[in-house]
């Protein structure tokens, strides 16, 4: 198939591409390189330099390249970035969004496999999340994931679409090649190794006053080969709606920071800092749909693996993408 992939730089973006391109897919990559790296864009796609925010760079590339299909990561994707800056979130993940679907519609593209979140559902009151649960998101990142979610399911209603959810939760490890970089990097698991590389002295840890056993937050981890082989099943298959993509087994922050102690041999200090504004307690997925309908059965679903594998990234890649 020929798929226009959108943020191919970026951590999920860059996995996905060298894992299509692996199957022998045709990619373009639609990328504006702000928040990704042109390093992690894999060389056997064609790069497209757009920003969705700008209607005629996708419509253009969007006939030029005329896909079987688009899958959709470029967005922004940091909770506490939203609650600072709510507008910034709608504008990119709602704004280019809106830009790409209308450049879909016009050059008659049905099919788009849309990197959604599990923070479109906010806290349900019941763990595992299942996808028949309210979406009540307590943050803009996850509002605006949602708002679009709503615009693809209304083009499918009208339009005769093709859209596909995939609500991430934690999504952590790495490819021998690719691997978690961000500037500046606010996610847990990355922040933990660094202090083990000694590029940090303690890992802060956001509050440990929350409703769990250990008073810190929890996560559903699972690794990005396993994410990204979720979207080769959906472009494979005739289906439509949401699919959430997690392990079904949650992890404190606590325990990660433990697990990475073990990884790495490394002590890891932490220091207790207040709660970071927007963060739910407890998120984790009830995946049944993705495995029965997709077909999707994570290799990956241990946390001492995708530990593993992020820290063998981050010592062969200590600058990230910037240092090799
Ligand atoms: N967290 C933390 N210290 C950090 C980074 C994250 O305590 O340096 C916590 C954060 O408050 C959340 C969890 O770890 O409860 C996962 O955060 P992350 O940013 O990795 O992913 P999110 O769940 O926000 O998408």
């Amino acid at each position: 198939m020929k798929i226009l992939v959108t943020g191919g730089s970026g951590y999920i973006g860059s996995v996905t591409t060298e894992l299509l391109c692996n199957d022998g897919h045709e990619v373009v990559v639609f990328d504006n390189l702000e928040r990704g790296h042109l390093a992690a864009v894999d060389p056997r796609a064609r790069l497209i330099v757009g920003d969705l925010r700008d209607p005629h760079g996708i419509r253009d590339a969007m006939r030029a390249v005329g896909p079987d299909a688009v899958v959709h990561f470029a967005a922004y994707a940091l909770v506490g970035e939203s609650m600072q800056d709510p507008m910034l979130y709608f504008s990119n993940n709602l704004g280019g969004g809106l830009h790409l679907l209308d450049a879909m519609l016009h050059a008659g593209v049905r099919k788009i496999i849309f990197s959604s979140t599990c923070a479109t559902y906010g806290q349900p009151a019941t763990m595992p999340m299942t996808e028949a649960m309210p979406q009540r998101p307590t943050n803009p990142y996850g509002e605006s994931k949602l708002m679009f979610e709503t615009a693809l399911r209304w083009a499918q209603e009208r339009h005769g679409l093709q859209p596909v959810f995939l609500r991430y939760f934690n999504a952590a490890g790495a490819t021998a090649k690719h691997g978690e970089d961000h500037d500046p990097e606010t996610h847990l698991i990355p922040n933990v190794l660094k202090v083990a590389l000694g590029q940090a002295p303690a890992v802060p840890v956001y509050g440990d006053d929350y409703d769990t056993p250990d008073g810190t937050c929890i996560r559903d981890y699972v690794h990005i080969v396993d994410l990204a082989r979720a979207h080769i099943l959906a472009l494979g298959k005739d289906v439509a709606g949401p699919f959430n993509l997690g392990t079904g087994t949650g992890f404190s922050v606590k325990q990660v920071v433990a697990t990475c102690r073990a990884a790495t041999g490394h002590p890891i200090p932490v220091a207790l800092s207040p709660r970071r504004p927007g963060d739910p307690a407890c998120l984790v997925a009830g995946a049944a749909r993705a495995r029965e309908i997709l077909g999707w059965n994570p290799q990956y679903a241990d946390l001492p693996t995708i530990v593993r594998h992020a820290w063998n990234w981050h010592r062969a890649h200590p600058r990230g993408y910037g240092g090799k």
